[in-house]
């Protein structure tokens, strides 16, 4: 093998969360990844149905190319289809710049530490040096990584503008490709929520993408990644609101005395002493943050997860409670569950003791709202996301938000121990009236009876109640069948506030993460 420079270090993952679990002694769904720059969730185009057609072909290679993709990409960045050029990520594209324009005796420079480790890797396997004298090439990374700048466009040319964030900051040097030596390199791993597809771009003039092409392996991206990605720019996603939560985050994290630097990505980096120390402490809490550069970078989630770690950094650095503190993290009685199947893939997290934060974003309809009824009248803290496929109804999703719903209950109670265990509840809406009464002594049972349903009121209950381990008894009559069911969940949310209440002594152990 030809030898790499002295002080080559490959790309170095981190850990897994089943190892990270392992080491903070938590469940693996307790660990909350902030070190990943990446969505919280897939988007809804990535669900299994998006793959059908590349299944059905997968025997197949990509013959012709990946000309529906390449055409999409080219609508979605202003140019042509012949000025894109498609990698297994961003990564992939890298290396390809890098073993492109450069080899031994070569140099090629690199935005200054600390920055995003790949591009001292690429060049160092491309055979060429890292250094600013006469490059053959010159990297940059807008937004940076991990800071979240924006560094203003080198002049030296060729130049490869890594954009994987570019969806966060808006700006982009892809105007300028057609008339200049810039190559710029995008994601589907970020704002597209496709990092586990390995699916990246860039956009190049035509001459100079048809030599990176003749550069790459003859299908560089997997058929079902591709059509994940066309699926994915079908709807490109809406990211501004990362932007707000980001300076949310970042106010929190000035109130605990931090200084996180001003950022234009999905992510904040807040320099500290000792990070690692920091990093190792937070784990303790599920939360994983990155340790670079002198400090932790943070990937902004959202309002729940970035409240955790905000609560989580409170305690380990000892300082006053951040000012809007979330109630969700205040109970050890929390859960995070999440279940996925060929139809569905459902997130929750549950707060036993909660302060009224509830939100159910299922697309199920009427489902959603009879679940936040029941949350609310439960007392719960109860976030529900995910997608499902309801265009076939609400049936698939319904049924496992319920049972996702329950089995984050079961989780929540923990052992049952010190709890009322008994509640029962008596709740009027209009002409429909219900009685509900349930018992988390840990046996399944459900006698549901509604005089009219909806559709699927019946069915939720019985799966939330069989996935929750409980006894759940509710009977509900009335002439408007929405008001049956409403009437229902409210009373189950009253009978269950009830029997989750602490009693006496014998409190749960503090199961959960903080
Ligand atoms: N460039 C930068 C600046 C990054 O931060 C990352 C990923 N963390 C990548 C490229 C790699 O992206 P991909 O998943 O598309 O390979």
């Amino acid at each position: 093998m030809r030898a790499l420079a002295d002080d080559f270090a490959a790309y170095a993952w981190a850990p897994s969360t089943e190892e990270l679990a392992r080491r903070a002694g938590l469940d693996p769904v307790e660990i909350v990844r902030f070190d990943g720059n990446v969505p919280a969730l897939p988007l809804p185009s990535s669900r299994p149905g998006a793959l059908a057609g590349a299944l059905a072909d997968v025997n197949c290679y990509p013959h012709g190319g990946y000309t529906e993709l390449e055409t999409a990409i080219a609508r979605y960045a202003g140019v042509d289809p012949e000025n894109v050029v498609l990698g297994a990520g961003a990564d992939d594209l890298i290396l390809l710049c890098a073993r492109a324009f450069a080899g031994p005796g070569d140099a090629i420079a690199i935005p200054p530490e600390p920055t995003y480790p790949l591009f001292r890797i690429a060049a160092q396997l491309a055979g060429a040096t890292v250094g600013d004298e006469a490059p053959a090439l010159t990297f940059c990374c807008r937004p940076g990584n991990p800071y979240g700048d924006l560094p203003p466009l080198p002049e030296a040319r060729p130049l490869v503008v890594d954009e994987a964030y570019f969806e966060y900051a808006g700006e982009t040097a892809a105007g300028l490709i057609h008339d200049e030596d810039i190559v710029v390199i995008r994601t589907f791993s970020k704002a597209f929520a496709l990092a586990g597809a390995r699916v990246g771009y860039l956009l190049a003039g035509r001459e100079l993408a048809a030599e990176l092409r003749a550069r790459q392996a003859p299908a560089p991206v997997s058929t079902l990644s591709a059509a994940l990605a066309v699926a994915a720019l079908r709807e490109p996603p809406d990211v501004s609101w990362v932007a707000e939560e980001r300076e949310r985050l970042a106010d929190g994290l000035r109130a605990l005395g931090l200084d996180p630097l001003p950022s234009r990505a999905n992510f904040v980096f807040v320099p500290v002493d000792e990070p690692a120390s920091l990093a190792e402490r937070l784990l303790a809490f599920g939360c994983v943050v990155r340790v670079t550069g002198g400090g932790i970078r943070i990937s902004v989630r959202d309002r729940e997860d970035d409240d955790l770690l905000l609560d989580a950094l409170a305690r380990v650095l000892d300082r006053a409670p951040v000012a809007a503190r979330n109630t969700l993290l205040q109970g050890a009685r929390r859960a995070r569950t999440v279940r996925a199947t060929a139809e569905t893939a459902i997130r929750v997290r549950l707060g036993l003791d909660g302060g009224g934060r509830v939100r159910v974003q299922t697309g199920a309809g009427l489902y959603d709202h009879l679940l936040e009824q029941l949350a609310f009248h439960g007392g719960l803290d109860l976030v529900v996301d995910g997608t499902g496929d309801w265009e076939t109804g609400p049936h698939h999703t319904a049924e496992d938000t319920a049972i996702a719903v329950g089995e984050a209950l079961d989780r929540a109670l923990g052992e049952r121990a010190g709890i009322a265990r008994y509640g029962s509840a008596t709740v009027p809406m209009d002409d429909a009236l219900a009685h509900a009464a349930v018992d988390l002594g840990g046996r399944r049972g459900a006698e549901i009876r509604l005089e009219r349903d909806p559709g699927l009121a019946r069915h939720a209950l019985e799966s939330l109640a069989s996935a929750a381990r409980m006894t759940l008894h509710v009977e509900a009559t009335g002439r408007d069948d929405h008001h049956v069911a409403e009437a229902a969940f409210k009373a189950v949310g009253r009978a269950l506030r009830a029997a989750v209440a602490r009693e006496g002594a014998g409190l749960p152990s503090t199961k959960g993460i903080l």
